[in-house]
């Protein structure tokens, strides 16, 4: 069976392809992670629309109180974005992935629609409390990223959809990425930690934590975050000294002991950036 191959140079000219070919049409963006399983013959596509050509998705600019990165837009793109530097942790993750060839090409769309455990695109854009756009030949919405992911390798996006944006708060500048792996280039990490504080005279008002590499995908840890709200930012930081994630428990299996070790420390260095950041 031959794919056909798609080129679009508009949104409405890819939504409308996916409309008609649906689960039948994947998307190729970077390629990184696609074309692997395409080569390997694990996937044969009926129809690939590659939208490397939407100019429009490589676009990242400011969108009410959200800053708005394409669809398309590259890992060296958001390096090179003054927008996107403004979040110091986002940086940290993207500047991390592979080498700067992948980076070249990649995405933080596809890091997330791939829906792998170590994905550090995905885990720190879910520490910031992103929400995913996305867009069909119908209609537009929007989900939460720590929603998006159901499961390894799936996504709540429909066939006829395409990621159009992923919108990141203004207000989680005060942010920091941790990672540790093997090596620090082209290795994929073991344990992630993203976060995301905001501090008033001291007190953490909201906190947004996430861990990759620890379960099928990445995840909210939701009882780190109550632990620190309401609280003295260094108190609350200083409690959790030595406490393992809850979400994070029954989720690991490769490399348990070290995980179990290395995370909660890994945890109390990147809240303690994002804090020192936060001017705390
Ligand atoms: C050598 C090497 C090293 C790597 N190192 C790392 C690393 O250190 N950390 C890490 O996290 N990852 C790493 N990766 C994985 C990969 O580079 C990332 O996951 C990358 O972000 C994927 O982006 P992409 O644009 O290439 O996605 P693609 O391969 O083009 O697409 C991936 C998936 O997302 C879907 N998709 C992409 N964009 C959209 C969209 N806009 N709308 C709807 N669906 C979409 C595709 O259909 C496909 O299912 C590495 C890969 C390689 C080959």
């Amino acid at each position: 069976m031959a794919t056909v191959f798609f080129l679009p140079n508009t949104v409405e000219e890819a939504c409308s392809i996916l409309e008609e070919w649906g689960d039948d049409a994947i998307i190729t963006n970077g390629g990184t992670d696609i074309v692997i399983d395409i080569s390997k013959g694990n996937l044969i596509p009926h129809a690939n629309v590659c939208i490397w050509n939407i100019n429009e998705l490589h676009q990242i600019k400011m969108d009410g109180d959200y800053v708005r990165v394409g669809g398309a837009a590259t890992y060296k793109e958001m390096m090179n974005s003054s927008l996107t530097k403004e979040f110091p942790g986002l940086i940290e993750a993207v500047s991390q992935i592979g080498s700067p060839g992948i980076r070249q090409v990649a995405t933080l769309a596809g890091n997330i629609c791939t829906a792998a455990p170590a994905a550090d695109g995905c885990t720190m854009a879910m520490g910031l409390d992103a929400q995913i756009v996305l867009k069909s030949a119908t209609g537009e919405r929007i989900v939460p990223l720590s929603h998006m992911m159901i499961g390894r390798g799936k996504t709540k996006r429909r066939g006829n959809e395409l990621l159009t944006a992923i919108l990141i708060p203004t207000s989680k500048k005060n942010c920091a990425y941790g990672r540790l792996a093997r090596r620090r280039a082209s290795d994929i990490a073991k344990v992630m930690v993203g976060a995301s504080l905001e501090i008033e005279d001291g007190i953490c008002t909201r906190a947004v934590v996430s861990l990759g590499a620890l379960g099928p995908v990445p995840c909210r840890a939701y009882s780190i975050e109550q632990k620190l709200e309401g609280k003295p930012i260094r108190t609350g930081i200083e409690q959790l000294r030595g406490v393992f994630p809850e979400e994070a428990k029954p989720r690991i299996s490769q490399f348990k002991r070290y995980k179990e070790q290395a995370l909660p420390t890994l945890l109390v260095r990147t809240l303690e950036l994002a804090a020192q950041r936060g001017g705390a």
